[in-house]
């Protein structure tokens, strides 16, 4: 996009996307139907990066709100889980023959590579997809922010997040009737309280590096792959 072409994009994933009508671990229907759908961007030259959440296993705001477990030990426990999380969408993409690496920003050596910025950038170079684990490696992050912090230094066209609705409303559109769609909004709009897309932290980050944010239904088949060719109308873009 930055030349008009899109050529590198991270793609973001809630955990509890990975778990289904579950609403819990990872349901393999799911990962077989993402890893398809990111098959078609390599299919077109499209180098990706993916950070997944671990909300399907476990968020430190929720792990420490019963007062036992310490808010810093919860969102390293939910860092964890993202792993797991990739892990999982690693083994996803290789059974259907695709290059993959899992690059975690906590040393987990056994499992994985830890997070180097120059070996990623040389993964994507070769058309392997690099999936970012372990969010930002600090707590009080989210992995929204991760994605984007991962999406500015591998210097990513565009970060798409990929959700169960196909864009950003006015209101909760499964609450109100009268929830409009925002096909594209700024940076500024995209903070207002009311508008969840990502959390400020993230959008100031995007903002500042003028990353384009689009959010868009990942159920929708095929849609990664459509968004980049032409996003009009069934996403919302935040730039
Ligand atoms: N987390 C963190 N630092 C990060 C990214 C994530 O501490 O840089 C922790 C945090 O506890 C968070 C959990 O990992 O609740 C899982 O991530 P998140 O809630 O963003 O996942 P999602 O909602 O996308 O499933």
């Amino acid at each position: 996009m930055r030349n008009g072409e899109i050529k590198r994009v991270l793609v973001k994933f809630s955990g509890e996307a990975m778990a289904g009508a579950n609403g819990f671990g990872i349901d393999s229907e799911i990962l077989r139907y993402i890893a398809g759908e990111i098959k078609l961007l390599v299919e077109n030259n499209i180098e990706v990066g993916i950070v997944i959440g671990g909300g399907n296993i476990i968020r430190g705001v929720t792990a420490s709100a019963g007062g036992i477990i310490r808010r810093t030990s919860g969102d390293y426990m939910g860092m964890l889980a993202t792993v797991i999380n990739a892990v999982a969408m690693q083994e996803a993409l290789e059974h259907i023959g695709l290059d993959v690496r899992v690059q975690s920003a906590l040393e987990i050596k056994e499992i994985c590579e830890s997070y180097i910025y120059r070996k990623a950038i040389r993964h994507l170079e070769k058309g392997r997809i690099v999936i970012f684990g372990a969010g930002t490696g600090n707590p009080f992050f989210t992995t929204d922010t991760a994605a984007t912090l991962r999406a500015v230094e591998i210097g990513a066209d565009m970060i798409i997040k990929a959700t169960k609705v196909d864009g950003v409303y006015t209101k909760d559109p499964n609450k109100f009737e009268d929830a409009k769609k925002l096909d594209v909004l700024s940076y500024d709009e995209a903070m207002q309280e009311h508008i969840k897309v990502m959390d400020d932290t993230a959008i100031a980050l995007a903002k500042d590096n003028r990353l384009p944010i689009v959010v868009c239904n990942m159920f929708r088949e095929k849609n990664l792959l459509e968004i980049i060719r032409d996003n009009a109308g069934i996403c919302s873009i935040v730039k």
